[in-house]
């Protein structure tokens, strides 16, 4: 018994020290795929529920590596943000996001809001500020055309800090939206302090808007609160015709989600809004 004890815990020493081992190499792996551009930007498209236009995208990012193909986010956000590393990449993210809503403008699109996502650390670490400033001017956007995504939990934490940064954001004319509104812990007193143009609602209350009738409370009642604050409301993750008929009968302002497109590449993504353009 005592043997198998100490063997017990060298065969978990071991994995630790495996998973370890992975994640140093996995952030080694992401500073070299920053500074060889291996981050490419996917764009979903979101649409008006009432006339159908695209009224923006929302830049989600990828990492194209040279052997595994395309990885998705969820593999190296959360080690991004644990080294920090979602610093530098989050400044890469907002520099190549307006520089591509202007070369879509500068094609003859008609222009849309280009959504992008934040992490907490770049509020907290790093000039925030700065970054959007220096990326607005450098791809000669008209702040109006930028959408910074904040979640529930950065708006709690360091809340005087963030308040400040998103105060003079505001200031500069960039658009706030709440991402993934509804499943974080924000009082709705935030939302006013805020100052949030509009509110994402997250996709397990949207999936399930048909069969659960408590969802279907909650999203009711998500869209008449944001409509009494004068906040725009977008439903996240819509999958299908009838979900989307019913949120334009609880009074939703826009849709984005599978059923209308999947993220796609930047040039794709411009075949996908002149196609939908009437002819
Ligand atoms: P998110 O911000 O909530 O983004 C929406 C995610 O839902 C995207 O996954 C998108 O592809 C997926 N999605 C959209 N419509 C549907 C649908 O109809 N059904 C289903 N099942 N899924 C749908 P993705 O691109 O894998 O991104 C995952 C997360 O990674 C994002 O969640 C966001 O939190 C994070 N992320 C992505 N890009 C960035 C970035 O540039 N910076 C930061 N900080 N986080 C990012
Ligand atoms: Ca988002
Ligand atoms: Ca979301």
């Amino acid at each position: 018994a005592k043997h198998a004890g100490r063997n017990a815990y060298r065969f978990f020493a071991e994995q630790m020290n495996v998973q370890a081992v992975e994640h140093m190499h996995l952030e080694t792996r992401l500073r070299q795929a920053l500074e060889r551009g291996e981050f490419v930007l996917y764009y979903q498209p979101q649409a008006d529920l009432n006339s159908g236009e695209i009224t923006g995208v929302e830049a989600l990012v990828r990492w194209q590596t040279p052997d595994d193909g395309l990885v998705a986010p969820a593999k190296f956000i959360p080690i991004a943000e644990e080294t920090g590393l979602i610093v530098p990449l989050g400044k890469w993210v907002m520099g190549e996001a307006c520089r591509q809503a202007r070369a879509w403008q500068d094609a003859g699109l008609p222009p849309f809001t280009v959504a992008v996502n934040l992490s907490g650390l770049q509020f907290r670490r790093g000039d925030l500020l700065e970054t959007v400033i220096n990326s607005l001017v450098l791809a000669d956007l008209d702040s109006e055309w930028l959408e910074l995504e904040l979640t529930e939990s950065i708006m709690i934490q360091d809340a005087e800090l963030t308040l400040e940064t998103a105060r003079r954001l505001k200031a500069i004319g960039v658009r706030l939206s709440v991402d993934d509104f509804g499943t974080g812990y924000s009082s709705l007193a935030y939302l006013k302090r805020f100052a949030v143009d509009k509110l994402k609602i997250a996709r397990p209350f949207v999936r399930d808007l048909l069969s659960d009738p408590s969802d279907a409370a909650i999203v009711g009642a998500i869209i008449q609160m944001a409509h009494g604050l004068k906040l725009r409301t977008i439903a996240e993750g819509v999958e299908d015709a009838a979900v989307a008929e019913q949120l334009r009968l609880c009074g939703c302002d826009e849709l984005q989600g599978y059923w209308l497109a999947r993220p796609m590449p930047a040039d794709q993504l411009a075949d996908f809004v002149r196609g939908r353009q009437a002819p």
